[in-house]
């Protein structure tokens, strides 16, 4: 029993599906359909994504997409939309794509770039009980001036804060780089290399996705693979433990029992299902944070859009009274997201840095991502259609001590017999690392059956 119909509870219950024998399966879902975070509205000829915009290919997605049979369906995000912006006090400058090529810009002062040379040469240092954050790891490797850079790259992922991020969770990459070769850019540099002598391409631009109707369709499809094990309007409100198994307790009063238990829901949420059947699991889920975010659709009647509205989007550096955290420029990724001569410009504000910004007004919230955009972009916005969502609680941040807790949870399930979790709010932020053959396995069905060849 699987509870949680968002993208980790789906691609669970799809790759148990295809173990042999297959076990009965439930999804048991809170809202009135499936996919978590996902979902693809389309207004007025806008194609508005409330959670993920895009995705980025990794093996995980592409054995997905495979398992699913929907190479068909993909969309590649447009070559054109490859320039990224970095905002700092009203203006953009094209971010470059490989660091070293950040000495050839504007973003770094002349001694902060001799500081970015010397990383190779900076000492490892040993890990620090209670880890180390984004920042701390930034400043130490590459110089203090990256750490603004960096907080304006988390911003886009994270909605979260460099000074509290973990950085051995929230960017486990830079921290096996250091681990394997002593220097980041060293690591980096060996990786490239030995991608090339693999014969595979070195470029720098990851393959971005979507789908013909939006990400959406990513999960609509998981769900038809599911097919009727998946219960939708099905909030739980507490599970069970007997010698046997486990019992979810539906907010109608009626429950399901099973011999094992997969919670895919957010760890917040686990935290209260797990109340009273596993009280010292159910604190370390609890102090999990969460930061909310509002993102303002905007369409533009422009055919041909500026330089500076030309591209992926832009990412603002952390400025006093600016809670937006960038802009997203929807339909030069992938030009069906707007109507025929007009742009969809998706600007996303809040986070952990600004957390009550969730909460204010439309009409504040539209204003301040018009005036943001006027700033950067330096001409006059004029949008023609107008859309807010809210995303409140939504990205689990890996905050200092998040692997330690990790550790901790890990230990903690050892005394639960046939309990799993899954999802974003534990090793993996992106939607794509919760679609994985192995997640989805290692969380429904550890130790059991090999997966059927079909
Ligand atoms: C604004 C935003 C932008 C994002 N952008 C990107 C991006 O560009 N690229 C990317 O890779 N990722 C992005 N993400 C992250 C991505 O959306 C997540 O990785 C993904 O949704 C996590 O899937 P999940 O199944 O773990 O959790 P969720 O999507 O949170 O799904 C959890 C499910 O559990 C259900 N549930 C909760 N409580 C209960 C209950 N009591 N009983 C039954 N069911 C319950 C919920 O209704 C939900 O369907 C973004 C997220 C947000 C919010």
């Amino acid at each position: 029993m699987i509870i949680g119909g968002g993208p980790a509870g789906l691609a669970a219950a799809m790759w148990q599906s295809h173990c042999s024998p297959p076990p009965r399966l439930l999804v048991l879902e809170a809202g009135a359909r499936p996919g978590g975070w996902v979902r693809s509205e389309r207004r007025d000829g806008y194609l508005c994504e409330h959670g993920p915009q895009a995705i980025r290919s990794t093996p995980q997605f592409s054995q997905i997409v495979a398992k699913l049979g929907l190479e068909d369906e993909l969309v590649a995000a447009s070559p054109e939309a490859s320039t990224r912006w970095l905002g700092r006090r009203g203006k953009l400058r094209a971010v470059p794509t490989k660091p070293l090529a950040m000495l050839g810009t504007g973003l770094l002062s002349l001694s902060g770039k001799f500081r970015l040379l010397r990383e190779g040469r900076v000492p490892m240092q040993r890990a620090l009980d209670g880890g180390e954050s984004v920042a701390a790891f930034c400043e130490r490797r590459f110089g203090r001036e990256t750490v603004p850079l960096v907080q304006a790259m988390l911003g886009g992922i994270f909605a979260g804060d460099a000074s509290r991020l973990e950085v051995a969770s929230a960017m486990p990459s830079l921290t096996q780089l250091e681990a394997e070769h002593g220097s980041v850019m060293r690591g980096m540099r060996a990786k490239r290399q030995a991608k090339r002598a693999r014969g595979e391409s070195g470029g720098s631009q990851p393959e971005i996705y979507s789908f013909e109707d939006g990400i959406e369709g990513l999960v609509n499809r998981l769900a038809e693979v599911v097919g009727d094990a998946l219960e939708v309007d099905a909030p739980v409100e507490s599970v069970s433990q007997d010698g046997v198994g486990w019992t979810a307790h539906l907010r109608d009063g009626t429950q399901r029992r099973a011999s094992r238990l997969v919670l895919a829901c957010p760890a917040r949420v686990s935290a209260r299902l797990l109340k009273h059947a596993a009280p010292e699991l159910a604190v370390e889920l609890a102090a999990i944070p969460f930061a909310s975010l509002a993102s303002v659709y905007l369409g533009l009647p422009i055919a041909k859009p500026p330089a500076k509205l030309s591209g992926f989007g832009f990412l603002l550096e952390n400025e006093p009274g600016t809670p937006v955290l960038g802009a997203i420029y929807a339909s030069q990724l992938f030009p069906g997201h707007a109507p025929a001569g007009h742009q969809l410009i998706r600007v996303m504000m809040g986070g952990s840095l600004h957390p009550n910004v969730v909460d204010c007004e439309d009409r504040d919230l539209i204003d301040t991502a018009v005036a943001t955009l006027q700033r950067y972009v330096g001409q006059k916005i004029s949008p023609t259609f107008r859309h807010i969502v809210r995303c409140r609680e939504a990205i689990p941040q890996y905050e200092l001590g998040h692997k330690q807790r990790m550790q901790r949870i890990t230990d903690l399930l050892s005394s639960s017999p046939g309990l799993r979790l899954c999802g974003n709010s534990y090793e993996g932020i992106a939607v794509t690392a919760q679609l994985g053959r192995d997640a989805g396995l290692r969380a429904a069905h550890e130790g059991s059956a090999e997966v059927a060849a079909r």
